[in-house]
């Protein structure tokens, strides 16, 4: 590395600083951070260069760290929170994501959870489908008496999961599927209608094609113990569907994925079926797998007021290199997993800052022209990102799973990664990068932020608040009144073409959102995170007619969110005292 890391400035926040203090410094055992930013960027970037050797024995490992601590520190792009917080360390693991495989046994059942415990305890999150346990009151042949069903062994998940807590880095996530053709479940859509109970879950309900037609015609679907593998009742699709749309409005919790849409991507289906996502949506994967996600700031790829094409370029290339190499040198939890990431190679490249890039440019979130630019940018991104995963493959080989791959199938060249591109929600890398989160509009112009766990931190959008200089309407009270509001539209005082580009989530339309999510999935391999923002006076059929929307627009699945309808917010716009 050319200049020594100590001595340099970095480009961060006091918001960032706070996170990377609390969170992914090295400490020693009194709390005392052992490193700066810099020297972790650098541990960061040394240990993920260190991969090159791997391929070629007398590769620049220095000229590359070089490169990727440049990156990183120009905040163009940041790999997922565990790569920050365990690359260079003994831990070692490196993944955001991973699904495990709960088979209808005992064994298998408490095998997942040890297995869990080992994951989050490295601050990865855990996705599980509960569809092959057999229902409640099923019978239980070895001791003749009846079984809990998925429900009740997902409070122990969730129990684990809350014992854990991450070794002081973050606490667990977990996702919970279950098919929509399962018999419990009327039960599981209500499961988290209370919600001081699986809070360590989120839960989404897998939906077939075969329902969705049954709902649009009002028919009937088959209902399936998956003991015996036999139709055991028949349900109302229409009824199902309205139970899941009335919970969803009433907290968010179901979300819904669409399994078969998830299946017909999948690449490896000759490895096996694809049953759930990581906690958060946006990665699909097969039981053991695991992937590594980076961002890319969209908000460093914009020059003169438009998008820096060609910086891009460079940037997924090195990006795609970056996460390949992570594949490589990461410190898998256990030996299935192991197997399964170094045959298929999943890396998931998304972005962060689409709705700074949208101010930068002058375009709204709301027009139609914003999911132009949406489908163009990620089209760009997915075709450079799958160019130079075939670069790669050249060099290192295709990912040793390619044979029996849609890819081989559809006699495309050989690639080195089973899936490139996700767009992530980068709940945490977007505070450090001082981003606006993944593909999101801004939340608003100024509120208060909870992140990890309890903390909280205050925030005045940056862009905001240097247009409001130059353009000469700054005023504290203003600034006040806007952080109270939420939203700018009702300020006459602030210039039309300023409301105009600075649209917060509520001034979005629920339309407005999936047609933003619909536009980056056509484009991205695994999934996109997102959620759609409802105002508090939405009704049950405006969430139905999204979900349909959702559905016939090609998303992969739909998280929506009434605003006030939890008691504790994430987000939320400050209200006066
Ligand atoms: P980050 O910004 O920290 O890199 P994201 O918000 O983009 O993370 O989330 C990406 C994925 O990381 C999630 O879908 C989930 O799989 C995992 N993840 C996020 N937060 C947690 C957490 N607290 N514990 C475990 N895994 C998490």
């Amino acid at each position: 590395m050319s200049k020594s890391a100590k001595n340099t400035t970095l480009p961060l926040t006091n918001n960032a600083l706070t996170v990377l203090e609390r969170r992914y410094l090295k400490r020693d055992e009194k709390g005392r951070a052992l490193e700066t930013p810099a020297n972790m960027f650098e541990r960061v970037a040394n240990a993920i260069a260190e991969a090159e050797k791997k391929f070629d024995k007398k590769a620049d490992t220095k000229k590359v760290a070089a490169e990727f601590y440049d990156m990183i520190t120009n905040l163009e792009f940041l790999p997922n929170s565990p790569t920050l917080m365990n690359a260079g360390r003994e831990l070692g693991q490196l993944s955001a994501c991973f699904v495990l495989p709960v088979a209808d046994s005992m064994e298998s059942i408490f095998e997942a959870i040890k297995n869990t415990a080992l994951i989050h305890k490295s601050g990865g999150g855990t996705g599980f489908s509960f569809s092959r346990i057999r229902p409640a009151n099923d019978v239980v042949l070895s001791t003749k008496g009846v079984s809990s069903g998925p429900l009740s062994f997902m409070k122990v998940f969730d129990a684990a999961t809350e014992t854990i807590k991450q070794g002081g880095t973050r606490r667990g996530a977990n996702m919970g599927i279950l098919r929509v053709d399962h018999p419990d479940i009327m039960d599981f859509i209500m499961c988290k209608r209370d919600q001081t109970v699986l809070t360590n879950f989120n839960i989404s309900v897998g939906l077939t094609e075969e329902f969705m037609e049954a709902v649009k015609t009002d028919g009937e679907y088959d209902i399936i113990n998956p003991r015996t593998g036999e139709v055991c009742d028949k349900m109302s699709a229409a009824k199902v569907f309205d139970h899941i749309v009335d919970l969803a409005w009433n907290n968010g919790e179901p979300g819904i994925i669409f399994l078969d849409r998830l299946n017909r991507d999948n690449p490896t289906p000759h490895i096996g079926e694809i049953e759930s996502t990581n906690p958060c949506g946006e990665q699909p994967l097969l039981p053991y797998e695991s992937c590594n996600l980076g961002s890319i700031n969209l908000n460093r790829m914009v020059k003169d007021g438009q998008v820096d094409w060609d910086k891009l370029r460079k940037t997924v290339q090195k990006s795609v290199r970056f996460l390949d190499n992570v594949i490589e040198v990461n410190n898998y939890p256990i030996p299935e997993i192991t197997e399964m990431s170094l045959a298929n190679r999943k890396i998931g490249l998304g972005i962060m800052g689409w709705a700074d890039m949208l101010i930068r440019v002058g375009i709204s979130y709301c027009d139609q022209e914003a999911a132009e630019l949406a489908a163009k940018l990620m089209k760009f991104i997915n075709d450079e990102a799958h160019q130079a995963s075939r670069d790669l493959a050249k060099e290192r080989g295709a990912f040793p799973n390619f044979e029996g791959s849609i890819f081989e199938q559809r006699q495309e060249p050989k690639i080195r990664n089973a899936t490139c591109t996700t767009i992530a929600p980068t709940g945490t890398i977007s505070i450090i990068a001082n981003s606006s989160s993944g593909i999101e509009p801004l939340f608003a112009v100024s509120y208060v932020r909870q992140v990890m766990d309890n903390d909280i931190l205050v925030e005045v959008n940056p862009l905001f608040e240097e247009v409001a200089k130059e353009r000469g309407f700054y005023s504290p009270e203003l600034m006040k009144l806007i952080a109270e509001k939420g939203t700018i539209q009702d300020f006459d005082q602030i210039p039309e073409d300023v409301r105009r580009v600075f649209v917060t989530a509520h001034d979005i339309t629920p339309e407005e959102h999936i047609r933003m999510q619909s536009a980056f999935q056509k484009y991205t391999d695994n999934a996109v995170s997102k959620t759609v923002n409802f105002c508090n006076s939405a009704n049950r059929d405006d969430v139905a007619q999204v979900y349909q929307m959702a559905y016939e627009s090609g998303c992969k699945g739909v998280t929506i969110y009434r605003d006030g309808s939890r008691d504790a917010q994430v987000l939320s716009v400050k209200k006066e005292e």
